[in-house]
């Protein structure tokens, strides 16, 4: 870790490796649920971006399961992901058009109730084009989204709240009824990222999805009609998840307050790179380590 890099292993990468979570992004998912109840009678979602999994285990432990058949999710991502119960996995780039027909492919006949998108590209540090890479995943999710999504269901993605993101809040607003900005407790201040929450999923009249087209230019559709509210929309930001959960960018002790009790990861590392370092202080037998901090 640089000097400069701010140490990852917070709280909730704790809590993560303690439940058994794949990723910390986990509690980001299950915040957002607790405040807006996203998750209330879904059976059919989509995880776009989903590798390692933490968001699909939290969709397969979470979804309506009272009638199993009509359960479905599907999750996508560029990489590869270790298989999990329940979940069909698609290996590709969303922006891509194959990909978003693999996915398409699996909702013949029937359509989703959520679709949900924690997508980041590399970061780069350049922001502007971070920023940029970040909304060309969003609009390519939400194209799929089109495709799949019922009419009255919800949409949830990752979005970079940079200088000119307010033109993405209007093109979501366009095919949903509200869209609120939100950002889960465990998602650090000090990162720019946010979620679009879209709920009531209602395309213009007349819009066709098609994948040849870049989004907003469907030709059957006269853009420049949609007036009103649309263009003028202030969007809410809200945060998300109970004020008393852990701070994400706060460092806490083993043991807090009676409210944390640190306990062993569910499955340790399988061969870390430290260990080799473990092995060779044990073979040294009564070698000694004094540290002055
Ligand atoms: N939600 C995931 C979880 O809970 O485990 C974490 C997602 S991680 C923050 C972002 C993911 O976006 C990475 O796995 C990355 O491979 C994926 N990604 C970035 N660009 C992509 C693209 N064009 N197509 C598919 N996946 C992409």
């Amino acid at each position: 870790m640089g000097k400069s890099s701010k140490d990852k292993r917070d709280i909730y990468y704790r809590l993560a490796k303690e439940e058994g979570w794949r990723a910390r992004s986990a509690f980001k998912l299950l915040q957002i649920d607790e405040t807006f109840n996203i998750l209330k009678d879904v059976r059919k979602a989509v995880d776009l971006c989903a590798a390692p999994g933490s968001w699909s285990q939290v969709l397969a432990k979470k979804l309506d399961s009272s009638n199993a058949t009509e359960t479905k999710i599907v999750a996508v991502d560029l990489q590869a992901m270790a298989p999990l119960p329940g979940v069909i996995q698609i290996q590709g780039d969303i922006t891509k058009k194959s990909t978003a027909e693999a996915i398409i492919s699996h909702f013949e006949g029937e359509q989703a109730d959520l679709v949900v998108c924690d997508g980041a590209p590399d970061v780069t540090g350049l922001h502007d084009i971070d920023e940029f890479i970040q909304s060309q995943l969003l609009l390519a999710a939400l194209n799929i989204t089109t495709h799949i999504l019922k009419r009255g269901g919800k949409f949830v993605a990752k979005i970079f709240r940079g200088r000119e993101v307010s033109l993405l809040y209007s093109q979501l607003r366009i095919f949903f009824n509200r869209v609120t900005i939100v950002k889960p407790r465990s998602s650090r201040n000090s990162s720019i990222e946010a979620f679009a929450l879209c709920e009531g999923y209602d395309p213009p009249e007349g819009y066709t999805p098609n994948m040849m087209n870049p989004l907003l230019e469907n030709s059957s559709v006269d853009w420049s009609q949609l007036e009103g509210e649309v263009n003028r929309f202030v969007t809410p930001f809200l945060a998300c998840g109970d004020l008393s959960a852990f701070d994400s960018d706060r460092c806490y002790p083993l043991s807090f307050q009676g409210q944390y009790e640190r306990r062993e990861p569910v499955q340790p590392p399988i061969r870390p790179p430290y260990a080799d370092a473990m092995n060779l202080v044990t073979k040294m037998g009564d070698f000694h380590i004094e540290r002055h901090d």
